[in-house]
């Protein structure tokens, strides 16, 4: 095991470049599908969390239902309407979740789902259906608990696919953290072909050619309900910009499979974003003190986390 505690140095080195003249497609265009009746902030924090971390262009597709609630807490991101049932997303989003994924750098499924009989299909079969690289988190993981081969179909095409469990939801993905966090992160993300990203105090960030990071970042003031929401923006963002910067480099046809260099560089920038949102948790608790500060104090840090490691 190739085990790193990520630092302040590997921050700066992992943090994508930003062209002078660059303009927003430059910057990577990224989709979060999520949000259900009673789950309105979790798509929003996300949303923030990518646009954020420096996103050109982020779009979120929520269930119907929720669309005029969601959009009233939207300046700088995009949402849409999806079809849903019962106040969640339904099958028949099918085809807008994928358009919308394959015209972007990278993809976020889960925050605030929602658990429904249709929603493991579904989101199966975006996982095989999309060339985009795919964050996982939430409901999205439990939506593919039991049909976790599709991660190695994915990894045998080269695909990136990284999951963001918390103990809790790792556990249900079959995880077995009595081996050792990392042991268990490691053992998994090899298995699957997928990064791991195992949440807690000492987030985890396991890669499947057996290295992994430590986050030293962070404090228990982040531990409401919200934090790991802004994580999987943040995540998100910082991946769209490496994938926009792969397209502009690459034969298109290649643009989204992931060279072994290709998914240690997404490992580097999944542990960046770990750090720089425990950063901005530190410097919301320094502000507000860890009783009072909200996930959306973290958002309103990124940019200060961000200057800080520059
Ligand atoms: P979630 O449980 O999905 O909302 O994610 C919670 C986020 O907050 C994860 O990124 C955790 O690593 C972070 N977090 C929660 N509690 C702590 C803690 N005591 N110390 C450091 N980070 C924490
Ligand atoms: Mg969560």
């Amino acid at each position: 095991m190739e085990k790193q505690v990520f630092t302040g140095e590997l921050a700066a080195e992992a943090l994508p470049g930003r062209r002078p003249d660059g303009h927003k497609g430059d910057f990577g265009r990224v989709s979060i599908t999520g949000g259900s009746v009673g789950f309105t902030g979790a798509p929003v924090l996300a949303a923030y969390g990518a646009a954020r971390s420096g996103s050109g262009l982020v779009f979120l597709g929520v269930p119907e239902p929720v669309y005029g609630i969601v959009a009233g807490h939207c300046l700088e991101v995009m949402p849409s309407p999806l079809p849903a049932a019962r106040g969640k997303i339904s099958k028949d989003a099918f085809f807008p979740i994928l358009e919308r994924l394959n015209s972007c750098d990278a993809g976020l499924l889960g925050p605030g789902l929602g658990r429904s009989q249709e929603l493991p299909k579904l989101i199966s079969k975006i996982l095989e259906e999309t060339e985009t690289p795919l964050i996982l988190d939430a409901d999205g993981l439990y939506a593919i608990k039991d049909r976790k081969e599709i991660l190695q179909k994915r990894a045998e095409r080269g695909l990136l696919t990284i999951l963001t469990p918390h103990e809790g939801e790792f556990h249900y993905l079959g995880g077995e953290p009595a081996a050792g966090r990392e042991t268990a992160a490691l053992n998994f993300a090899q298995e699957y072909g997928c990064i791991l990203v195992l949440k807690g105090p000492g987030t985890v960030t396991a890669l499947p050619d057996g290295s992994c990071y430590v986050n030293p970042t962070g404090n228990n003031g982040m531990a409401k309900g919200g934090s790991g929401d802004v994580l999987g923006g943040m995540i998100l963002g910082l991946l769209g910009q490496m994938a926009a910067a792969k397209r502009s480099a690459e034969a298109d046809t290649d643009k989204a499979r992931f060279s072994k260099a290709g998914i240690s560089e997404a490992g580097g920038i999944t542990a960046l974003a770990v750090y720089l949102h425990g950063l901005a948790g530190d410097i919301a608790c320094k502000e507000l003190g860890a009783y009072g500060m909200l996930p959306s104090d973290l958002t309103a840090r990124i940019p200060a986390a961000i200057l800080e490691v520059q």
